[in-house]
């Protein structure tokens, strides 16, 4: 029976959750039965959890999928795709759980659906090793509508940690054509801006946050914007900067935490955003693992990025596991930028 599935082992490399989700967007996308071992075997918290539950069922429900193994701390499952439909979807993860993860797990198969769909999800939208939303909107969505897959996202209300009851509504088109992307420099350096988003907290957190990063990264104070949130079940708080160059926007986060001063946050933030602006890779780290999977079902391509991490390393492998035929070469250039070149 095993030599019908694709057996992967979750242990290995990262050993996080983005084997799961990566290998259940691509057997979604390839149909091919996938069994996962020993998943998330590398974190302190092994199985799923609510998160990764919530992306294992969105997937069954995008793709008409069978199951075995999908509870909450499982170590192993079993995923059967059928076939991809596009609908009104609306996936709950009932906790803090990142949303916008989950909707990384479906665009790809959603993007190649007959039509288009509309998707909501409720859970955490600001939290800390994950995408937030601005980075999934103004960072890797743009990206991806270079390659011709189309979907606008929209944050209805923040949820953060540990309440969650964030939203996030996704409106996703089929792909009509996949496109080459070739981002071997970022372009010229348009603008560098910081928003502070509080919610149910007070207004000097983002304030003193905002002054930080004014200060570090040599900001006027037009480019440096304090919001209040409310409508957020809990409190919360994050600070984000956006690096806008000619071929991409990257974007910094910081996430508040209960006990963290507002200081440490911003001085977080501030310290990645002046990393990426310090080098001229095009694509900062966390883009750089996000931007393989569309690229490798897409018309493939190649961009200049910082260190590779271990989640871009994991995913390499995770993607050559599903599509033997797509080469992925990870060349240094020089001390602090490496060319990934995505061969379909
Ligand atoms: P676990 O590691 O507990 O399994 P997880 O399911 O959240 O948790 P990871 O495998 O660590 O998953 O993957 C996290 C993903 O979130 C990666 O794609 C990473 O690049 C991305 N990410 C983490 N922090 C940020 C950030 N600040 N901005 C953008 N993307 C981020």
């Amino acid at each position: 029976m095993d030599d019908e599935w694709l057996v992967l082992d979750g242990a290995a490399g990262e050993g996080g959750g983005q084997i799961l989700r990566s290998a259940l967007a691509l057997s979604m996308i390839t149909g091919q039965s996938l069994r996962l071992e020993n998943v998330r075997a590398g974190r302190s918290r092994p199985g799923l959890q609510r998160q990764h539950l919530a992306a294992v069922f969105a997937a069954a429900k995008v793709s008409k999928a069978m199951l075995d193994g999908a509870h909450l701390g499982s170590t192993e499952l079993w995923f059967q795709p059928g076939r991809i439909v596009h609908d009104e979807f609306e996936f709950d993860i009932g906790s803090a759980g990142s949303a916008t993860l989950v909707l990384q797990t479906v665009l790809p198969a959603l993007w190649l659906a007959d039509g288009g769909s509309w998707v909501r999800v409720i859970g955490g939208t600001h939290n800390e090793f994950a995408p937030p939303f601005e980075f999934f909107s103004q960072s890797f969505l743009p990206l991806a509508a270079r390659l011709g897959a189309h979907a606008e996202a929209t944050l209805v209300r923040p949820g953060y940690y540990p309440e969650g009851g964030g939203e996030i509504e996704l409106r996703v088109e089929p792909v009509e054509k996949w496109e080459r992307l070739d981002l071997l420099e970022r372009g010229e350096l348009r603008r560098v801006s910081a928003t502070a988003v509080v919610s149910h907290l007070p207004a000097h957190v983002a304030q003193r946050e905002l002054h930080v990063i004014g200060q570090r990264l040599q900001l006027k104070p037009a480019f440096l914007t304090a919001q209040r949130r409310d409508e957020s079940e809990g409190p919360g708080n994050f600070v984000c900067v956006a690096v806008e160059s000619e071929h991409v926007t990257e974007i910094a986060t910081g996430f508040g935490r209960k006990g963290l001063p507002a200081e440490d946050v911003a001085a977080y933030a501030a310290a990645d955003a002046r990393r990426y602006l310090d080098t001229t890779a095009a694509v900062g780290q966390h883009l750089a693992d996000q931007l393989l999977l569309p690229l490798a079902i897409g018309a493939g391509g190649a961009f200049v990025t910082l260190e590779p991490t271990s989640h871009l390393r994991t995913n390499i492998k995770t993607i050559q596991a599903f599509l033997p035929s797509v080469r992925i070469d990870v060349v240094q250039l020089d001390e602090s930028r490496w060319l990934v070149d995505v061969a379909v």
